[in-house]
């Protein structure tokens, strides 16, 4: 049996033929693969716009710079996720106020969110950033709700999402990133998330305005678009209308994320085979996996055990490698150094004592996942 990793990008030839052809054009970095991209990736979510950057740490940073975050805001966030959720408003100056996990579903708890805004002052809190986190959407009906409450906006960092959903109150399928709650939502390309581009990122919303800023944003605040310049001295010329970045995502990478995305929903539906494969096998034993549900888009499947430390090596040693997601960021030193300390977060370090990313991606095979099955209820001498 090959080592069997946690995630694994799928490349096909028809990706490897479309980067080539790119190689081959006019445009390396920004051209017309970008739109194409970012048109398909927009139909695929259900949204108005999406805007593709470099990678999900740049959308995120994108995202907080568009919305006006510095040294004044304060945003809640949840501790189980990675670290980029909450530093981009770092980056912006601004401070993070993490919120506990819901156990059941590893996701931000939504009532103790409402505490802290109760007990803030009217306007302290300018945002949240709900994570749908393993591939479970958050209900932003219900954020939404808190949010206008609060006049909170919203990111949502859909990094593990991409083709997942909620169902709203009136029945409706509410898809990851589609804006009908959040103001903007982040997607990751990195390889281990659904949709390969090596290094990328995506930002979707259905607000015209802040579409319009993160493309400025997104190339050093300067825009070259007739309407937009202040003066014009001709057909050379361009205006830096705002301090912004180099975020661009390139061309070859984009046509590698048009045909990657069209195996997105084939890939969703191979991961959830995967995830309720799992389930049957771990069905009325005491390892526990995190909620799952039929909009559950799975990056992640995670279980909950004793001894996980003990399991962990146990797979390594079969050559299974299995990760933790997330270590909590309370319990990073740079969040320590802003206040944070052990016991913060009891529900979120109780579900870090435990859990185990099983290995979860499109191509890992029936053999493959029995032998990861057989091995960890082995460890349990199940
Ligand atoms: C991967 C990921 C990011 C960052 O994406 P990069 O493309 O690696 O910068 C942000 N948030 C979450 C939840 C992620 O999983």
């Amino acid at each position: 049996m090959n080592s069997i990793p946690y995630g694994r990008q799928d490349i096909s030839d028809t990706d490897i033929a479309a980067v080539i052809e790119t190689l081959k054009s006019d445009f390396l970095t920004q051209g017309p693969k970008i739109q194409e991209f970012e048109e398909a990736f927009a139909r695929y979510i259900g949204v108005e716009y999406a805007v593709a950057v470099s990678n999900g740490t740049a959308a995120l940073h994108l995202c907080a710079l568009a919305l006006g975050v510095n040294n004044q805001s304060k945003v809640i966030t949840t501790p189980i996720t990675f670290a980029a959720s909450a530093n981009c408003i770092k980056y912006c100056g601004g401070e993070v106020t993490l919120v506990d996990i819901d156990p059941e579903t590893g996701l931000i708890d939504v009532d103790k969110a409402r505490k802290v805004l109760e007990q803030a002052d009217e306007g302290e809190y300018k945002g949240i950033i709900p994570v749908d986190f393993a591939g479970l959407a958050v209900n932003l009906e219900e954020v939404r709700k808190l949010a206008d409450e609060y006049k909170l906006w919203i990111i949502e960092d859909a990094c593990h999402a991409p083709g997942g959903y909620f169902v709203d109150g009136s029945g409706e399928k509410q898809f990851c990133g589609n804006g009908n709650y959040a103001d903007l939502a982040i997607f990751s390309f990195h390889p281990v998330k659904h949709i390969a581009t090596g290094e990328g990122g995506m930002i979707t919303t259905n607000d015209p305005e802040l579409y319009e800023k993160l493309l400025l944003l997104r190339t050093h605040g300067i825009t070259k678009d007739a309407d937009l310049l202040k003066e014009n001295h001709g057909g050379w010329y361009y205006e830096m209308q705002e301090l912004g970045y180099n975020y661009r995502l390139s061309d070859m990478q984009a046509a590698l994320g048009i045909t990657q995305l069209k195996r997105a929903k084939s890939s969703l539906e191979k991961r959830r085979a995967i995830a309720l494969r799992y389930d049957k096998a771990f069905d009325g034993t005491n390892i526990l996996p995190l909620k799952g549900d039929a909009g559950h888009a799975y990056h992640l499947y995670v279980i909950q055990g004793a001894d996980r430390k003990g399991l962990y090596e146990y797979l390594r040693d079969n050559k299974i490698f299995a990760q933790v997601h997330y270590i909590p960021l309370h319990l990073m030193p740079f969040y320590q150094d802003q206040g944070y300390k052990i016991g913060d977060f009891p529900i979120a370090e109780a579900y870090y004592k435990k859990c185990l990313s099983l290995p979860m991606y499109p191509t890992l095979t029936e053999e493959e996942q029995d032998f990861v099955i057989e091995k960890v209820k082995g460890f349990y001498s199940l």
